[in-house]
């Protein structure tokens, strides 16, 4: 049992923090939620046996947490001056890539030590779950199963498995540089002889939470050359399959006239807004209608895209831009999702979703909101919100805290002091 009292608590829910609460944790779950009564002090006397007094058990280490243990089992953590909030969620990573050019593209679970840097990266910036929007298959999926049977110390897996791609474009032929192994080993890739219809059900029945397509026609690399893309019917087809096998579908898009597509294809959630290299970047009335009656999820990477802002002016600049269109969308009340694309270049996992939460704020939200986006919102997005997401009794116990307040300050976010992840302590600042 771990008992943390004296907090300010930011449910994921509420868009008012409450004060001098206690949350309790059992095994993997929340067990309870109370304000807490007594002062640090009391608290600890008060569970302390005749024959053994909190004197000698109570010792204030070098955590900014004051931290006593009542047996192996029983820890008390004060928080005075502290801030829980929910174990954050990243929407959209790619858990075997890498965040510098020494290792380009994304990597198999055994070229990563099992994804080790990825996982330690994303716990001790207070991650709890990734969706994986494309990594190498089945490494990813199996990799997500040994996760949930609690084999690996590591935020929970939701993933995509294969991304679906056109043959020869992005972002196989482009930022991959065309690598065979990175083609079949987490891509598919359609041409005119690809029975699509097939393909969506081989990833299905693999196992994929998601299935996530691309459409994308900038080289980035070559701008302004063109890449091909995805056809549209084809894209149709793939939404209707995967809703078919029962899964989520998410829609990698470069432009905002890919963003109407994919929204009138009926995909679940739209990756990017907009990417470097965009040519048409304005949204307009009837696309935000669209987007807010359709429910569907737009996960913006600002940050990404901030860090790829073209340094040489050969590619239109678009972060500017994005920052308005973002604002339109959070002002329309559409559904935003909080995700980085870590880890390509620049974008380092687990820090990136700091960044981003802060970039969300620029676009307009405000900093509670930005907080019940990466958990309860992104829990949503996951369709995992009856599970993870929030600090209520009975939610799996995925849980940090900050020094700080983060609804006055994003921020705030960065102060880890320490991270529970399913029950288990998994970080605590030193
Ligand atoms: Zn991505």
């Amino acid at each position: 049992m771990i008992e943390l009292i004296n907090a300010t608590l930011i449910d994921g829910i509420s868009p008012t923090p409450a004060q001098h609460m206690t949350v309790a944790i059992d095994g993997n779950k929340i067990s309870a939620i109370h304000e807490s009564h007594a002062t640090p002090s009391n608290i600890a006397a008060t569970r302390s046996t005749p024959t053994n007094t909190d004197a000698t058990r109570t010792t204030p280490t070098n955590t900014a947490a004051t931290l006593s243990t009542q047996s192996d089992t029983d820890i008390i953590i004060d928080l005075k001056g502290k801030t829980i909030i929910p174990g954050l969620i990243d929407v959209h990573v790619h858990f075997g890539g890498a965040d510098g050019f020494d290792r380009p593209g994304i990597g198999s679970r055994h070229e990563t030590y099992d994804y080790l840097k990825s996982r330690t990266d994303a716990l001790r910036h207070g991650i709890t779950t990734v969706r994986s929007t494309g990594d190498y298959t089945p490494d990813i999926l199996d990799y997500r199963d040994e996760v949930s049977s609690g084999k690996h110390i590591s935020p929970r897996i939701v993933a995509a498995g294969k991304m679906i791609q056109a043959r020869g474009g992005h972002p196989v032929s482009t930022v991959f540089g065309a690598d065979p192994a990175i083609a079949t080993g987490a891509c598919v890739l359609v041409d005119e002889n690809t029975d699509i219809v097939n393909e969506v059900r081989m990833l299905s029945d693999a196992g994929a939470d998601w299935i996530k397509a691309f459409i994308s026609e900038v080289n980035k690399l070559d701008y302004p050359k063109r890449v091909p893309r995805i056809p549209p019917e084809t894209i149709k087809q793939i939404v209707e399959t995967a809703h078919d096998c029962g899964k989520p579908c998410a829609i990698h898009v470069d432009n905002i006239s890919h963003m109407r597509e994919a929204a009138l294809a009926g995909a679940d959630c739209i990756e990017h807004v907009f990417s470097v290299g965009a040519t048409d970047t304005e949204i307009d009335g009837d696309l935000l209608d669209l987007l807010v009656r359709s429910n569907i999820y737009v996960v913006p990477t600002v940050f990404s895209i901030k860090a790829h802002e073209n340094p040489d002016g050969s590619m239109p600049l678009v972060y500017d831009k994005l920052l308005q269109q973002v604002n339109k969308l959070v002002r329309a009340g559409v559904c935003i999702g909080v995700g980085t694309d870590s880890n390509i270049p620049f974008v380092t996992l687990g820090e990136s979703l700091h960044e981003e939460m802060a970039e969300l704020v620029k676009c307009g939200m405000a900093p509670i909101d930005v907080v019940i986006a990466a958990t309860s919102g992104n829990a949503r997005l996951l369709r995992k919100d009856d599970v993870i997401g929030t600090i209520a009794p009975g939610y799996l116990a995925d849980l940090v805290v900050v020094d700080g307040n983060p609804a006055a300050d994003i921020t705030a976010t960065r102060n880890i002091e320490l991270v529970i992840s399913n029950g288990r302590i998994v970080y605590m600042q030193c």
